[in-house]
């Protein structure tokens, strides 16, 4: 079965007594019952699947990850309260019994970032910073010292690389470290971390899988030997998600795979027009054939599907005309998050690398002049003509 289809009918539709409802209700239960002590001992034993405690088992929440394992190919999967925790539960999965050493993407989500330095790191866990498109440095931070594990994203924060997620899973699993994947930005539906040699993949659930702005959520899908160190850990900390949001996730991945591909073409629609216009210096897109991760994207990406991101830089601009530039649009909103169905903006240097220092966002070629544009669903024409009033100063 195809992506598209399994998006739409997996999870749902369990036989609950005499009946099986179309959809799974919001089950607000703490704890379950069971009429004998025998079925109720086999739960908690893990021997038969059913809900005992709510940190354990939702219903509404194991429909959700049903759903997600099953589009990432995965073994099993933890809905979570943020992409935050997931993230932080899926390393702390992965450091438990392994050297407290990190591998990460220089170019990460800052709080992704921040986790790293200021969670882990007081915490004795150390990171190695590489550039995930130069894969040298890669292969020298697995090797040169006993590391427990590797964080990388599919699609870089906000300059849109590419790393060679398949070749950099070969050498991790040649050096015996799990690699974790951060696919929030590609969905399951353009790269499946799992099936090119990841070990876990996390998700911000906040923003493709639920994508209407109105879920802070996350998701970690982990493959066979990952997935029962997961599982208890969670069981023991609790990170998971609630059975609303749970409830709202299962139903914005319904549509997710149609978004996806309005948000692709749109996307594609916008760059090219972006890289015409005489006041745009620079556009970061995936799908612009003189991308410098060209090759890679070619060989991990589905034709003419390159994700709904595009960045870009404003010609001879500061933070006072990014400002104005972003205070005249209209319908494009101004807000951090992205992936709804309502097109975005956003101004790293402000927001997502504000707490960076000007030299450490220019050494990363985040400038002033750049911003992160997250399409939407809307009509083309409409995204194009907002952002083109709003450059004409
Ligand atoms: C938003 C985001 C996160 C964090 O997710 P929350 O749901 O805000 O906790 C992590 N990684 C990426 C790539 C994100 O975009």
């Amino acid at each position: 079965m195809k992506i598209e289809t399994k998006a739409v009918h997996w999870g749902d539709r369990r036989k609950s007594g005499s009946f099986i409802p179309v959809t799974t209700p919001i089950y607000t239960a703490a704890s379950y019952a069971y009429e004998s002590m025998d079925q109720l001992d086999r739960v908690f034993g893990l021997e038969e699947s059913g809900p005992s405690y709510a940190r354990y088992d939702n219903p509404t929440r194991s429909a959700l990850e049903e759903l997600v394992r099953e589009l990432e190919s995965g073994a099993g999967a933890i809905a979570c309260a943020s992409g935050m925790i997931a993230i932080h539960t899926a390393l702390l999965a992965a450091l438990m019994d392994r050297p407290k050493h990190v591998v990460a993407a220089n170019m990460m989500y800052g709080a992704t970032t921040g986790l790293l330095m200021n969670v882990l790191g007081p915490m004795g866990v150390e990171t190695t910073h590489v550039d995930v498109c130069d894969l040298k440095a890669v292969e020298a931070a697995l090797t040169e010292s006993k590391v427990g594990a590797m964080i990388m994203e599919t699609i870089s924060n906000p300059l849109l690389r590419v790393g060679a997620m398949d070749k950099i899973a070969a050498m991790c699993r040649a050096a015996g470290v799990p690699l974790i994947v951060d696919n929030t930005f590609a969905t399951p539906l353009l790269v499946r971390p799992l099936e090119l040699g990841a070990n876990m993949v996390c998700h911000s659930a906040t923003k493709y899988l639920a994508g209407h702005g109105d879920v802070l959520g996350g998701v970690i899908v982990a493959d066979q030997a990952n997935y029962d160190a997961l599982r208890t850990l969670s069981r023991t900390i609790g990170p998971v998600m609630g059975p609303f949001e749970s409830y709202l996730t299962l139903r914005g991945i319904k549509t997710l795979a149609l978004r996806v591909e309005r948000q692709c073409a749109n996307a594609c629609n916008v760059a090219s027009w972006l890289a015409t216009h005489p006041r745009v210096e620079r556009t970061f897109f995936p799908g612009d054939p003189r991308h410098p991760d060209a090759e890679s994207i070619a060989r991990l990406f589905p034709p003419n599907r390159f994700g709904g991101l595009v960045a870009f830089e404003l010609r001879e601009a500061g933070r006072p005309e990014v400002f104005r530039f972003m205070e005249k649009l209209q319908m494009v909103v101004r807000a951090t998050s992205l992936g709804d169905v309502h097109t975005m903006i956003l101004y790293p240097a402000m927001a997502s690398h504000r707490d960076l220092s000007p030299k450490h966002r220019e050494r990363l070629g985040i400038r002033d002049n750049l911003v992160r544009v997250s399409i939407g669903i809307e009509a083309p024409e409409d995204i194009v003509a907002d952002l083109d009033q709003a450059l004409s100063a």
